[in-house]
C-alpha cells in the first residue's frame, strides 16, 4: 500500500489544483478547434478596418513608417483570411499569422509612441485578443512573454526615443495595468468558455433525454400496453422483413389470427385488472407453444396474431393452425377457473396475399369465415372473401341508406283460409335502389345484424310499420299487422321501448299488432329472450314465432314462451306436395299448435294445391304468391278493398284470393 502524502503536501497539491482549475489550464484546451476558427475569422473582421484604417490615417497626418506598418498588418490579415477560409489544417497557420498582427500591430504602436505616444492604450487590447484565439494555456504563455517585453521596453525607456514619452512613475503603472489586463482577459475567457461548455452539456443531457423519450415513444407505439406483445403497427414492421427474407420457391409465410370469442363479456365479468392479468396469461400460454420463428402480436384487446415462416409444405399451415387451435386458454384469475374459447383463421404467403398488411387482413378475414361458417379454424378462402366485400360493401350503402330514410315497409297480405278473407298482414322491410330494382331482405336484414346497424334499421321499420298500422286503421280496415324484429332488437331495450311509445301514440289495440320472432334468434341468449317475450306480453302485443321447424324447435319455447301464434316455415309448404313426411309433418305441427292454444299461419303458399290441403287440415291463415306479394302500403289498401269486394272465398278451394 502507498504511505498517504504529508498532510503540508496535500494541502499544497490542492492549492495548485484549484490553481490551475481558476486559470483554466485543466487538462486540454477549453476551446474546441473549430471554436477558435470562427474567433478567429471574428477578430480578422474588426481588425482589418481598423488596421487599413490606421494605416490610411496615419499616411495622411505623415507618420510614414507607422502607415507602412498598419499596411503590412492589413496584408498579413488578409493573408490570415485566407489561411482561414483555405481549411481546417491551416488553423494554426492561420492563428499563427494573426497573432504576428497583433503583435507586430501592437509593438509598432508600442514602440513608435503613435500619435504623441496614444499607441500605448493598445497594448492592453492585446490580451484579450491572445485568450480569445488561443487555448488557455497557450494564451497564458503568450500573454506573459508580451508582458516581459514590455516591461523590458518600459524598462528601456529612453533608449529608444521615439517610444514611452512618459514619467517612471507611469511606466510602473502600465506594466500593473498591463499585468491586471491579462488577468482579467484570462478570467474572462475562462467564464465565457466554461459558460460555453456547461451549455453544451446541458444541450447534450436534454438531446439524449429526448432521444430517450423517442425510443420509448417509438417502442410503445409499437406495443401493446398490456401484454408488452407487437401491437400491429410493430407486428407490420417485422412480418415486412419477414416477408422480404422469405424465398417463395421453397417457404412460405404463415399469418394465424386467433379471436377470443365473447372476450369483452368476460371482460365485463372479471373486471379490468384482472382482465388485463388474463391477456397476460393468454400471451403467456401463446408464446410458450410458439415454433422457434413464431412471432407472437397482440392486435385488438380480442385479438392475438401469429406469423412464422415455414417450409413449402401443403401440410404445414393446417398443422401450424391446429397447433394454435389446441391451446387450452384456462387459467386461474384471482381463484376463479377462466376458460376463453378461440377461433382461428389462417393465411399464407405469397398464396393469399402479396404484402404483410393484406396478409394479416387475409388472416382475420379467415378468421371471420370460419365464425361465419361458425367452425373453430379456417384456412382463408378467396371465393368466401368475396362474398366478404360484397358484405362490406352492402354495410356501408345500408348505411347510407338508413341516414337518407330510404327504406320502405310493403305489406304482404295474409288469408283466413277458411273464408278467403284477408286478416292480416306482414310488414317486410323493402330496400329501393336508384335502378328501380330492391336489394333483398335476406341480404341485407343479416348484414344489419352484424354491423350494428339493426337497431336504426328496426327504429325506421317500426315507424313506418306504424304509420302504416294506424292509416289501415283510419280507414277501417281492421287487420293484424304484423312486423319482423330480429334476436338483437328483442336485447335493446330501446327497441322495446320504441314499441311502446309507437303503440301508445298510434292509439292502435294493441292485440291488432303481432311481433313476430324468429326461432333461430331463441338459440342466444335464451333467458334474455324470456324476459322481452314477458315484457311484450305486457305491452299487449301478439307475438308470432317466425320461420317455425327451421331452428331448435324446442318444445320447451312453446310451453314456456307466452307466444299467440306459430308461422310454419315456407320450406314445409313448398315440399307438401313433393312428400309426405312434410305434410305429415305440417299436419302435426297444426294439431300441436292448436293444442296449446296457438293460431297457425302457413308462409309461402305458392299453389291452389296447398292451399286446400292446409285449409283442410285447419290451418288459421296464410301468406304466399298466391295472393299477394309484398305491395307498398297505398296499394295494400286497394288490395284488401277489392278483395272484400269479391268476398265471400269457397273454403278450402283451389283458386287465388289475390
Ligand atoms: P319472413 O319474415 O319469413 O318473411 C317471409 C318472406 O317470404 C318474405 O321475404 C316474403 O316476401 C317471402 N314470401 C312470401 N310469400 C312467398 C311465397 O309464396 N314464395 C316465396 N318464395 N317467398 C314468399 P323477404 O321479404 O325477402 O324477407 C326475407 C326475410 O327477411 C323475412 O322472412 C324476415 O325474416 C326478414 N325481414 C324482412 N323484413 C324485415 C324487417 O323489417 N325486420 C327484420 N328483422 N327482418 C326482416
Ligand atoms: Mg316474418
Ligand atoms: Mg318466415
Amino acid at each position: 500500500m502507498r504511505e498517504p502524502a504529508p498532510p503540508i503536501l496535500m494541502l499544497a497539491r490542492s492549492a495548485s489544483d484549484h490553481l490551475l482549475h481558476l486559470l483554466g489550464l485543466r487538462g486540454a484546451s477549453l476551446q474546441r478547434p473549430a471554436e477558435r476558427r470562427q474567433h478567429l475569422l471574428t477578430a480578422i473582421a474588426i481588425a482589418l478596418p481598423l488596421s487599413l484604417g490606421f494605416s490610411l490615417f496615419n499616411l495622411h497626418t505623415g507618420f510614414i513608417v507607422l502607415a507602412a506598418v498598419e499596411a503590412l498588418a492589413s496584408l498579413l490579415l488578409v493573408a490570415a483570411l485566407w489561411l482561414v477560409r483555405r481549411g481546417q489544417r491551416a488553423l494554426d497557420w492561420a492563428e499563427s499569422v494573426t497573432l504576428v498582427w497583433g503583435g507586430s500591430i501592437s509593438c509598432a504602436l508600442v514602440v513608435f509612441g503613435g500619435i504623441e505616444g496614444s499607441g500605448a492604450l493598445w497594448i492592453f487590447a492585446y490580451p484579450y485578443l491572445v485568450f480569445f484565439l488561443k487555448p488557455q494555456g497557450t494564451a497564458w504563455l503568450i500573454s506573459l512573454a508580451w508582458l516581459s517585453s514590455c516591461v523590458l521596453l518600459l524598462a528601456a525607456g529612453d533608449a529608444i526615443p521615439a517610444a514611452w514619452p512618459y514619467s517612471d512613475v507611469y511606466k510602473a503603472q502600465m506594466a500593473g495595468a498591463l499585468l491586471f489586463a491579462t488577468l482579467v482577459a484570462a478570467a474572462f475567457n475562462l467564464a465565457r468558455v466554461r459558460f460555453a461548455q456547461q451549455l453544451e452539456q446541458r444541450v447534450a443531457e436534454n438531446t439524449e433525454k429526448a432521444r430517450a423519450y423517442l425510443e420509448e415513444l417509438q417502442y410503445l407505439a409499437a406495443r401493446d400496453a398490456v401484454t408488452a406483445l407487437p401491437n400491429r403497427a410493430g407486428l407490420l414492421q417485422s412480418l415486412e422483413d419477414t416477408l422480404a427474407a422469405c424465398d417463395p420457391a421453397r417457404e412460405v409465410v404463415i399469418a394465424v389470427s386467433l379471436r377470443l370469442e365473447r372476450f369483452p363479456e368476460t371482460l365485463n365479468v372479471v373486471g379490468e385488472e384482472a382482465g388485463d392479468l388474463l391477456a397476460r396469461h393468454i400471451a403467456g400460454a401463446l408464446a410458450l407453444h410458439l415454433d422457434a420463428n413464431g412471432v407472437l402480436g397482440r392486435t385488438r384487446v380480442d385479438e392475438f396474431i401469429v406469423f412464422q415462416r415455414a417450409d413449402r409444405n401443403p401440410a404445414t399451415p393446417d398443422r401450424v393452425m391446429t397447433a394454435l387451435h389446441d391451446i387450452p386458454l384456462s387459467f386461474t384469475i384471482d381463484g376463479l377457473p377462466v376458460h376463453v374459447d378461440h377461433i382461428v383463421g389462417c393465411a399464407v404467403f405469397p398464396e393469399h396475399a402479396t404484402g404483410a398488411d393484406e396478409l394479416l387482413q387475409r388472416a382475420e378475414q379467415a378468421m371471420m369465415q370460419a365464425r361465419a361458417r361458425r367452425v373453430r379454424l379456417s384456412l382463408y378462402d378467396d371465393r368466401l372473401d368475396q362474398a366478404f366485400h360484397r358484405r362490406t360493401r352492402l354495410f356501408g350503402e345500408l348505411r347510407e341508406a338508413l341516414a337518407r330514410d330510404a327504406l320502405e315497409v310493403w305489406f304482404q297480405p295474409q288469408h283466413c283460409l277458411k273464408t278467403g278473407r284477408v286478416v292480416g298482414a306482414e310488414a317486410l322491410a323493402r330496400w329501393p335502389r336508384a335502378d328501380g330494382t330492391f336489394v333483398s331482405p335476406g341480404e341485407f336484414i343479416p348484414v344489419a345484424e352484424q354491423s350494428g346497424l339493426i337497431k336504426p334499421l328496426s327504429d325506421l321499420v317500426l315507424r313506418r310499420f306504424f304509420d302504416a298500422a294506424t292509416s289501415f286503421h283510419t280507414r277501417g280496415i281492421q287487420l293484424r299487422c304484423s312486423v319482423n324484429l330480429s334476436a338483437r332488437n328483442l336485447t335493446d331495450p330501446d327497441t322495446l321501448e320504441l314499441l311502446r311509445r309507437l303503440l301508445d301514440e298510434s292509439s292502435l289495440p294493441p292485440a291488432q299488432i303481432v311481433v313476430e320472432l324468429t326461432e333461430s334468434s331463441f338459440a342466444d341468449d335464451p333467458q334474455h329472450l324470456m324476459r322481452t317475450a314477458h315484457a311484450l306480453r305486457s305491452i299487449g302485443v301478439r307475438q308470432s314465432i317466425d320461420d317455425f321447424g327451421t331452428g331448435y324447435s324446442s318444445l320447451a319455447y312453446l310451453r314456456d314462451l307466452p307466444v299467440d301464434e306459430l308461422k310454419i316455415d315456407q320450406a314445409f309448404i313448398r315440399s307438401l306436395a313433393e312428400g309426405s313426411r312434410s305434410a305429415l309433418l305440417v299436419e302435426a305441427v297444426i294439431r300441436l299448435a292448436h293444442t296449446l292454444g296457438l293460431e297457425v299461419v302457413a308462409e309461402g303458399i305458392e299453389e291452389p294445391a296447398a292451399e286446400q290441403f292446409l285449409a283442410n287440415r285447419g290451418c288459421d291463415s296464410g301468406q304466399g304468391f298466391l295472393y299477394a306479394p309484398a305491395m307498398p302500403a297505398n296499394l295494400f289498401i286497394d288490395y284488401v278493398r277489392s278483395s272484400t269486394a269479391r268476398e265471400p272465398r269457397l273454403p278450402a278451394s283451389g283458386g287465388s284470393g289475390g
